[in-house]
């Protein structure tokens, strides 16, 4: 194995592994904060980061324009012009305090791929796009996936009116940056256009690097249905009243949490369920609390299978809170549906990993990415990098250069190969 770590230089000779981790490094500098990367979309930041990515593009061959919501859209024609496109892509916008390979890893290897191509003066028989989307963290205004949703004609108009902490909607920004809120539906594409988008990105999660594989296959992108459990007790005297005759919220809710973890991981179908937020009333040393709310965040790569688990899981609160004499109430506060990867693009990802010498692994991913809504207008598929210790959305996250290579190589080969849908 040791041996196929260290396979880094592909057929042509020439590492593409060091161009990207310089350019990472050059993006990672463009940031609002002056000691960690912060990369928020329509500002300055933003600004500079398109103008850069556009001048790669440009080296490599590439048309390169910054679309009606400030994505940056840079082409590279096939073996004729105005060929149907496969659309590389993902996002360039981070989190606060982020790290620098999540959502860049993709658009600087696509970058760097067809670079490479261009190098060698290669046109294929379709046209190559790559798409760096200026909003997919949804940091700013309270929407995800905005520049991918623009892309693929499914943006909502209403998100313009939402503003931000500071008071400035998505009008008032986009019009500061440069761009004319009224024409955002400029950006989408015709489905005709695309033969598939497919995305390289870090897996954000610790499988790959258990595996000890570099990269990975994703079948699906998890779909994720949040709920809100409030448990109503009795709040009294945490001195008076005897423990027989208590309705304690809070002990309920930690039955019910304890409950959840144990069903998702008595699964096998890949379920995930957390509970990230928990509030008790009303919340005093002395005082038994009457009041508890919490979350839960499930997600699966099988919508229908995460919905029986649900109903499973449902079922156990609501005996619990009943055993326990407590008042339920849970709602549904969020859903998105599973988008699973197209077999034919997933096919041709695992045969490229396999020709650089590694096993084809798959795995899903939790994570939502800009596939989310590429989907609406193309088969989609990802390729996972393995990043440290799975650690994401964090400044400690890190590829090392290796992977960084073999992700490159990995892309480029399914770019040569691609054969469009039979
Ligand atoms: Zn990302």
């Amino acid at each position: 194995m040791i041996a196929m770590e260290e396979k880094v230089v592909g057929a042509s000779g020439q590492s593409l592994g060091g161009e990207i981790v310089e350019r990472i490094n050059a993006l990672a500098a463009i940031s609002e904060a002056p000691d960690n990367i912060t990369r928020i979309f329509l500002t300055p930041e933003h600004r500079a980061a398109a103008e850069l990515i556009v001048g790669w593009m440009q080296a490599a061959g590439m048309r390169a324009r910054i679309d009606a919501i400030g994505n940056v859209c840079g082409r590279y024609e096939g073996d004729q012009p105005g060929l149907p496109c496969l659309m590389l892509g993902s996002h360039y916008d981070t989190v606060r305090d982020a790290g620098r390979w999540d959502g860049p890893l993709g658009v600087i290897t696509a970058i760097s791929c067809v670079g490479d191509l261009n190098r060698r003066g290669l046109r294929l028989p379709f046209a190559i796009e790559i798409a760096a989307f200026a909003d997919e963290e949804g940091v700013r205004f309270a929407s995800t996936l905005l520049g991918s949703r623009a892309v693929a004609g499914t943006f909502v108009e209403s998100v313009l009116g939402g503003r931000d902490k500071a008071g400035i909607s998505m009008r008032e920004a986009m019009i500061t940056f440069g761009l004319d809120p009224d024409h955002v539906g400029a950006a989408a594409r015709a489905p005709g256009e695309l033969l598939a988008y497919l995305e390289l990105h870090i897996e954000q999660g610790p499988v790959l690097e258990a595996q000890k594989l570099p990269v990975g296959v994703v079948t699906a992108i998890s779909g994720a249905t949040r709920l809100a459990v409030e448990l109503h007790g009795t709040a009294g005297h945490a001195g008076t009243v005897p423990m027989a005759m208590r309705r304690d919220a809070l002990v309920g809710a930690a039955e019910c949490i304890v409950a959840i973890e144990e069903f998702c991981q008595s699964d096998r179908g890949g379920l995930v369920g957390t509970v990230g937020y928990i509030n008790a009333m009303p919340g005093a040393t002395n005082v038994i609390p009457g009041l508890v709310s919490f979350t839960m965040d499930i997600r699966s790569p099988k919508d229908s299978y995460r919905k029986l688990a649900i109903t499973d899981m449902v079922r156990e609160i609501e005996s619990i809170a009943k055993a326990r004499k407590l008042d339920l109430q849970i709602n549904i506060t969020h859903e998105n549906r599973t988008v699973p990867c197209a077999p034919w693009l997933q096919k041709q990802i695992a045969d490229a990993i396999t020709a650089e010498g590694y096993r084809a692994f798959e795995l899903p991913s939790g994570a939502g990415h800009d596939g989310m809504a590429m989907t609406d207008i193309a088969d989609v598929a990802m390729l996972f990098v393995r990043c440290r210790g799975g650690i994401s959305h964090n400044p400690a996250e890190h590829v090392e250069d290796a992977d960084v290579e073999v992700g490159a190589r990995v892309l480029l080969r399914v770019i040569e190969n691609f054969k469009p849908k039979a």
